[in-house]
């Protein structure tokens, strides 16, 4: 055999030392958001006058006129000038899971025969970039459908090399959404809309509510040798072969470890680079697999959440390369390590109301009682409140959770639900003993005055010393444990989503989340509406002034009334204990959730009914553009399959069977050999062991062999069906279980063929070296 390249990429990678970091001489604070037009830059580069203007568009949406746009580009142009720009590109969200730019010098012709730089508000705001070979869904089919992009103000412009970058929604001629952006911002939209007006029924001054997400990212790193040396890895971002190390990440000694130095300054380099893009990152660890590592900002409101972490991964895919590192963003590169997930910290927090000036302005968070003024009765108020946005949350998990879990599910996350540590493929909520505790005995007991009592003594918050009563100083406990493996869980002032994979944009489950929490909380809205007026009526009902402990308004009465409603509708989707357990799926089941393991069937769920009446009465998107996201997601679906399969066909007639048959080649020369020295009888004793090995790989290479054959026919069947769904079904049903089987015999091959054969890079050198 020629010279093994798996060797030398080895030897390669522990060679390598870590690279050297451009460290910036100013302190992060100071280089933060260097190559973003944020407000400081407007304030300096736009006249006082477009400045106000510019502000009240993006913080109250008022329109935006044409002679504005002209200003604030030109500053714009300004600005990017002095920092060596010479293109612009309008930035966006196409249906790939990445982004997209198309980039243009700021040139123009002068009418004089030479140049000028030009930049107009009408370029700013609008461009058609044509851009035709993204997935639409059939939306853009017939020759008149153009698409067009539009600035997005909420998310500052930047800097990436000597481009100016524009955010911009995706949209066609007709206004259907081709991207990820524009149905987010109606989401946005729709849930703030929603928050405000429930808030409204507890605050006179509530002007406005923000979503907020802090996503954490998880991600793994490869050395660029050893990656190249696996067709798999370049092709597909996984290994669809390869036996596991014997030791893995059994003995938890990556996790939280020391990270490796050649990893940090990858990550030194990452931040700066993050930070100067305003990207706000701040924690960094191993994480539980061999080379696997988490990301995660601070948060930040929803949309620019969204577009820092789309930036992110580019930005992590080249840092990476400077770093003879390559960044796999699957969701499950390895088998039988754990998978990355993109955990998505969802809150909701309200702006200019009493409630900032004395607490956390989140929505889902139980105040402290010594942070809130006044008597226990504000104390009630602050966590009916609390109580009522948990439950309307879990609302809309429960009445939404086969569209939420469709919304995170793709061929590659498929991969990772429900196996080491990532949460199954069942959307439930947990929530902790303690709130759980508090919901079930207001709803138990639904009088106003009992549970205004129990609600004035609820604290989320506990302060308690170390076991042995070694602490310094009295810890203070979040009265919410921990589940890991729950896919929705309460974490004290937030939800967190685990669900969602590493490589996606999280927009999409973003877009399903707060369109469902938007439902609810309408919902809520008007049922509670509909009570207070019916209680208003009732000549039975005294009305005492509110803030007298005893009497409570007909507006207490009625939401507490509704809430109590709620909390048993949606009881089935808590759920606190083992979400790996067969228990459960055969509970879930019981209880009415969706347990749907098949990735294209699970797409069903946005066109359910209940899916599109909840997208279409929040106005996020409609029959057609669902119809045409879910064409784009079975079409993805069958495409992924589609090329792990040719590669995995290739690798194994090319890679595993010659170099299984050239091992069984020596081994049947040995036995040979064995003849000519000894007696017959004992050459065959001794070549015991060698004639099982020759059996074994003529019967594994034959079986493999066949169920490529097998394969390539399940593929050939496949590709005839017409429907894309039913495409898709055909790919999932026929042909991954066929790469399963192939990658069983394969990994068997790999144990028994001699190591100084084997060219594939093995498990052992693809997670442990750095
Ligand atoms: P974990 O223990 O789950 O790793 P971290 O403390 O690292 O959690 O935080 C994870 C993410 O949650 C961070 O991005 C953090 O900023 C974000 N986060 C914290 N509080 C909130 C909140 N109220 N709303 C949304 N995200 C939040
Ligand atoms: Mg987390």
């Amino acid at each position: 055999m020629a010279e093994n390249l798996r060797f030398r990429v080895v030897e390669e990678a522990f060679k390598k030392r870590a690279a050297d970091v451009r460290v910036p001489a100013e302190r992060p604070s100071e280089y933060f958001g260097k190559y973003v037009f944020d407000r400081k830059k407007m304030y300096k580069y736009l006249s006082k006058d477009v400045y106000d203007k510019l502000i009240d568009v993006i913080d109250n949406g008022a329109r935006l006129d044409r002679s504005v746009a002209d200003a604030v580009a030109a500053g714009m142009k300004r600005w990017a000038q002095e920092m060596g720009v010479t293109h612009y590109t309008h930035w966006f969200q196409p249906l790939t899971e990445g982004t997209a730019e198309k980039h243009d010098a700021f040139v123009e012709h002068d009418g004089k025969g030479g140049m000028i730089e030009n930049f107009s508000g009408k370029l700013l705001v609008q461009q058609e970039p044509d851009a035709s070979s993204f997935p639409s869904g059939g939306i853009r089919n017939t020759f008149e459908a153009r698409g067009y992009s539009a600035w997005d103000p909420t998310s500052p412009v930047f800097i990436i090399d000597d481009t100016l970058c524009i955010p911009t929604i995706f949209i066609s001629y007709t206004g259907e959404a081709l991207d990820y952006k524009a149905p987010l911002l109606r989401s946005l939209h729709a849930v703030r809309k929603a928050a405000a007006d429930v808030c409204s029924l507890f605050y006179d001054d509530v002007s406005k509510c923000q979503v907020n997400l802090g996503w954490e990212q998880e991600y793994f790193l490869v050395d660029e040798g050893l990656y190249s040396a696996r067709p798999d890895l370049l092709m597909t971002g996984r290994t669809l072969m390869g036996h596991e190390s014997a030791k893995n990440q059994q003995m938890d000694d990556h996790y939280f470890g020391t990270i490796p130095d050649r990893v940090q300054a990858f990550m030194k380099d990452l931040e700066i680079q993050a930070l100067e893009l305003a990207i706000p990152v701040k924690t960094r660890h191993n994480e539980v697999a061999p080379n696997q590592f988490e990301l995660a900002p601070i948060y930040e409101e929803c949309n620019l959440a969204v577009d820092h972490n789309m930036l992110l991964m580019s930005l992590m895919k080249k840092v990476a390369r400077n770093h003879g590192f390559r960044v796999l963003l699957h969701e499950k590169p390895f088998d039988g390590v754990n998978g990355s997930g993109k955990h998505c910290n969802w809150s909701l927090t309200v702006l200019h109301s009493p409630l900032t000036t004395h607490h956390s302005p989140t929505l889902l968070h139980a105040p402290a009682p010594s942070a809130v003024a006044g008597d226990l009765q504000s104390v009630a108020k602050e966590n009916l409140r609390f109580v009522v946005f948990i439950v309307e949350t879990l609302m809309a998990v429960y009445r939404h959770n086969g569209l939420l879990k469709a919304s995170i599910m793709s061929a590659t996350n498929a991969h990772r639900l429900g196996g080491n540590e990532a949460p199954p493929a069942i959307i439930s909520s947990f929530l902790g003993k303690q709130l759980s505790e508090l919901l079930d005995s207001l709803a138990a007991d639904p009088n106003p005055d009992h549970c205004m009592e129990k609600l004035s003594h609820y604290t989320p918050l506990s302060t308690r010393r170390g076991a042995g009563g070694e602490a310094f100083f009295d810890l203070i406990i979040d009265n919410t444990d921990r589940n890991r493996t729950s896919p929705f869980a309460f974490t004290g002032n937030r939800f967190e989503f685990r669900a969602p994979g590493s490589s996606v944009n999280c927009a999409s489950a973003m877009i399903a989340l707060n369109s469902a929490v938007a439902e609810a909380l309408t919902s809520f809205r008007q049922r509670v509406n509909a009570r207070i007026a019916e209680i208003a009526d009732n000549p039975m009902f005294v009305t005492v002034p509110d803030g007298s402990p005893s009497g409570h308004t007909a507006k207490f009465h009625a939401i507490i009334g509704v809430l109590c409603e709620d909390i048993k509708t949606c009881r089935p989707v808590r759920f606190d204990g083992n979400g790996y357990s067969d228990e459960w799926v055969a509970e879930a089941g019981r209880r009415g959730l969706d347990v749907e393991k098949s990735c294209p069937v699970i797409f069903d769920h946005y066109l359910d009914d209940s899916s599109v009446r909840m997208f279409e009465s929040t106005k996020v998107m409609n029959r057609k553009e669902l119809e045409a996201r879910n064409e784009v997601k079975w079409e993805t679906y069958v495409k992924t399959v589609q090329i792990e399969a040719r590669v995995l066909g290739d690798l194994a007639m090319n890679h595993i069977i010659p170099v299984a048959t050239h091992y069984q080649s020596q081994l049947i020369k040995n036995v040979q050999g064995m003849k000519d020295v000894f007696s017959t009888e004992r050459a065959e004793r001794l070549s015991a062991r060698n004639m099982k090995l020759i059996e074994e790989i003529a019967g594994r290479t034959e079986r493999i062999e066949q169920l490529v054959e097998e394969l390539t026919d399940a593929r050939r069947v496949a590709n005839r069906i017409a429907q894309i769904r039913e495409r898709a079904i055909a790919y999932h049903d026929t042909v991954d279980p066929k790469m399963e089987a192939i990658r069983r015999e394969t990994d068997k091959l790999e144990l028994i063929v001699e190591d100084g054969l084997w060219t594939l890079p093995k498990y052992r050198e693809l997670l442990f070296i750095h």
